[in-house]
């Protein structure tokens, strides 16, 4: 689907009436359990355009198809700060607000200005505020009324060096940076490599181990559920906020000895706990199994349940998120 009047006719086209609609980017971070008993629409809407903002800002519209790291080369190639830490998460654009990527402690909510969607039920074109998207840990409206709208393009605003906010707090982060010789104000693009060479040396390569990156999100538990966890077992935790903090959900997994466990063609990465790599399993089933072994392995040792981060297409209408 390459325009928004092509999704008209296609979803106009009488063979397609009464069929329900998964929209999809690149299928970067979906699961199919089974063959899903409909329309499978896969964007491929493009085009950036850039505009010059008040306050030395840069404005950027991007279309839903375009490619996420593309994207991020091409904004810090021009020093804009704001998408450094996002760089290398595999995807298209369009997928960017639905779970509120993010990574190195920055979000897409931190950019975000608004969204172009297409109503999928009514055929209706509308811009929605940032504000208005419920833009959460790993979540927004889109994920949480899944396959309502299709979101057609983004619109992010980015920062010149002189009102850049330099995220650098992550582990590794700073002594990539050193190799680098940045300095203390690192360029975006130093930045940039940073990250990326941080994600090549931990997460495995989809191109070449197929796999649909972090499987699970890290849970986020009360804070007298973290403080007894931490009394028993020293589990790492961050505060969110309302007294609620984030756990590792890789550091779980490792703790259950899971890391490079394998169920037949499907293996828990032995490069990180959180990703399941695909070793040629025939069926989205295998993958279903061994993420419920390794849910129920982590509970029953901490109590915590994990969610996935995946979207799991089912094989009947009922999708979860
Ligand atoms: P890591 O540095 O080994 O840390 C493990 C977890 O601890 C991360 O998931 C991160 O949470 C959390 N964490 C670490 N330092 C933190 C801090 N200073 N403040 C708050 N939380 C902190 O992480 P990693 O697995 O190598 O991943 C690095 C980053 O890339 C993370 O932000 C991760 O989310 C992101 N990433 C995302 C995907 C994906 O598929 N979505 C895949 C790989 C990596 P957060 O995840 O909330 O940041």
């Amino acid at each position: 689907m390459r325009s928004v009047d092509h999704l008209d006719a296609i979803l106009g086209d009488a063979r397609v009436a009464g069929l329900p609609v998964l929209p999809i980017g690149e299928g970067t971070n979906v699961l199919f359990a089974g063959d899903y008993p409909g329309l499978v629409l896969r964007l491929q809407l493009g085009g950036v355009v850039e505009t010059p903002a008040d306050g030395d800002a840069m404005t950027i519209r991007a279309a839903a198809g375009e490619r996420w790291p593309p994207l991020v080369r091409r904004t810090v190639a021009r020093d804009w700060y704001g998408l450094e830490n996002l760089t290398d998460i595999p995807g298209s654009v369009g997928a960017a607000p639905i779970q509120n990527i993010g990574a190195y402690g920055a979000e897409l909510a931190d950019v975000l200005v608004e969204v172009d969607t297409y109503d999928l039920a009514d055929g209706g074109r509308a811009t929605v505020a940032a504000a208005n998207c419920q833009l959460g840990y790993r979540s927004s409206v889109f994920k949480l009324q899944p396959d309502r709208r299709v979101v057609t393009s983004v619109v992010l605003r980015l920062q010149p060096a002189s009102r850049a906010e330099i995220r650098a707090g992550y582990p590794g982060v700073a002594d990539q940076l050193r190799r680098l010789g940045a300095g203390a104000r690192p360029t975006a693009r130093q930045l940039s490599d940073a990250i990326g060479q941080l994600r090549a040396q931990k997460l495995p390569d989809p191109a070449t181990h197929p796999n649909a990156g972090s499987f699970f999100k890290n849970p986020v538990v009360a804070a007298d559920v973290y403080a007894a966890l931490h009394e028993q077992s020293a589990a790492p935790g961050w505060p969110v906020g309302d007294g609620a903090v984030k756990l590792s959900a890789a550091w779980l997994i490792e703790q259950c000895g899971l890391r490079g466990r394998r169920w037949g063609a499907v293996a828990v990465s032995r490069r990180h706990a959180l990703v399941l790599v695909n070793e040629g399993c025939r069926s989205g089933q295998e993958l279903v199994a061994a993420a419920a072994a390794i849910r129920d392995a982590v509970e029953e040792r901490f109590g915590v349940r994990l969610e996935t981060e995946v979207r799991v297409v089912e094989s009947e209408e009922r999708t979860s998120p």
